[in-house]
């Protein structure tokens, strides 16, 4: 099935370059072709014998003269990387920029496609210089800083990852604009981890002044100070997050309850968060769903907040609706509902991608999937069983 496929390819890409060459006799008048090379038949003779590499190699040689199958080798380049067949992808690329009599442009297009072969191929170290140097200006400077980048996060290079999105701002095209505060929170977490709370907290102060009201940063900056015996600092930090990014409330709220044991203030939690809730539904139903999440229930404002949630959440008011007569469920039948909903969710994937769909059991800051950052979500019972969500409101 992929030598016949080889060998088609190979054979209309040998057809192209026969029609090129009549063509060109037939404009310019030169002298008329002088038949099939012998390169060309003997690529024919390998892929008659099921030898598609040394077919590959001899059709390279036999197109090498003609500044027109140009075109045709990319194709047959291109066909070759989606056909995860990266090898041959790179000997085609490879044989084009050999070439001395390359024009440039073509030779700028070769080295971007020789440099995506050696990224499919996980030849990062490759890739980054020819990477670099597109980066430097041309028409593959904005694609080459994009494709470095995403080898810098993989490589988790943090500070080079800083360095080539400050290029793409000035160049105007920060397609991630929260990029930059996010690598200076990893840095931020691999200071604090190496017990630095200095560094973390000046990689934090850079996160604010790149990205203001920016929930990562907050959470960073109530860890450090928990840390460092400052609890009040970090409720005072964390009860900000919900407000601006209610899908953050799972976040929060094992944070909220340590910085508030430490300080000897648990009593405070309900009515904090509570008084959060208070801000408007979407903010109320993301904590209860948190709440229920770590099963932190035992306070009555948060119990309350959790019969208001199960009450609104299309999938879960149906089930009570079907169960109960009147569809209000005592505290102990609410208590085992939750249970119930935490179970279900812990067994499930848990965030879901809003870009790119992928779904996760835990959370994190840029999608695995797609590589974004700030798009995972958390699930609803609904969203688990392909509802489509409640109208939002106050
Ligand atoms: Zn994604």
């Amino acid at each position: 099935m992929r030598t016949s496929w080889v060998e088609a390819a190979l054979i209309i890409g040998g057809a192209v370059i026969g029609w090129y060459a009549t063509h060109r006799w037939r404009v310019s008048g030169a002298p008329p072709p002088r038949g099939p090379s012998s390169d060309y038949l003997e690529g024919l003779n390998y892929l008659v014998n099921e030898q598609p590499d040394r077919a590959v190699e001899a059709f390279l040689r036999a197109v090498a003269v003609d500044q027109d199958t140009v075109e045709t080798q990319f194709a047959l380049g291109a066909l070759f990387r989606r056909r995860g067949e990266v090898d041959r992808a790179i000997r085609v690329h490879q044989n084009l920029i050999a070439r001395v009599t390359l024009e440039p442009a073509f030779r700028e297009q070769a080295s971007y496609a020789l440099a995506q072969d050696y990224l499919k191929a996980g030849l990062y170290d490759r890739a980054e210089k020819l990477l670099l140097e597109l980066s430097a200006g041309g028409t593959y400077r904005i694609a080459a800083l994009k494709d470095l980048s995403s080898i810098y996060e993989l490589e988790r290079d943090w500070e080079k990852a800083i360095a080539i999105h400050r290029n793409l701002a000035r160049i105007g095209r920060p397609e991630q604009p929260t990029a930059i505060a996010h690598y200076h929170c990893e840095l931020a977490e691999a200071a604090r981890a190496s017990g630095d709370h200095a560094l973390a907290r000046s990689h934090l102060r850079t996160a604010r002044t790149e990205q203001k009201r920016f929930a990562r940063g907050a959470l960073l900056r109530a860890d450090v100070a928990i840390d460092m015996n400052e609890p009040e600092l970090a409720v005072r930090l964390l009860r900000r997050v919900p407000l601006q990014s209610p899908q953050l409330a799972g976040e929060v709220l094992p944070r909220l309850v340590r910085a508030l044991r430490a300080c000897g203030r648990e009593a405070d939690l309900g009515p904090i968060l509570a008084e959060l809730a208070g801000d408007g539904r979407d903010v109320a139903d993301a904590i209860a769903h948190a709440a229920i999440l770590a099963g932190e229930l035992g306070e009555p404002a948060l119990l309350a907040l959790a019969r208001g949630y199960v009450g609104r959440e299309p999938a879960v008011a149906e089930t009570v609706q079907a169960l109960l007569p009147g569809g209000v469920p005592d505290d102990a039948a609410l208590a085992r509902l939750c249970a119930a909903l935490r179970r279900q969710a812990l067994r499930a994937a848990r965030f879901r991608c809003a870009d790119c769909g992928f779904s996760a059991a835990t959370f994190f800051w840029q999608c695995p999937g797609c590589k974004s950052w700030d798009t995972l979500k958390p699930l609803t019972p609904s969203d688990l069983a392909g509802r489509p969500p409640a109208a939002q409101g106050r």
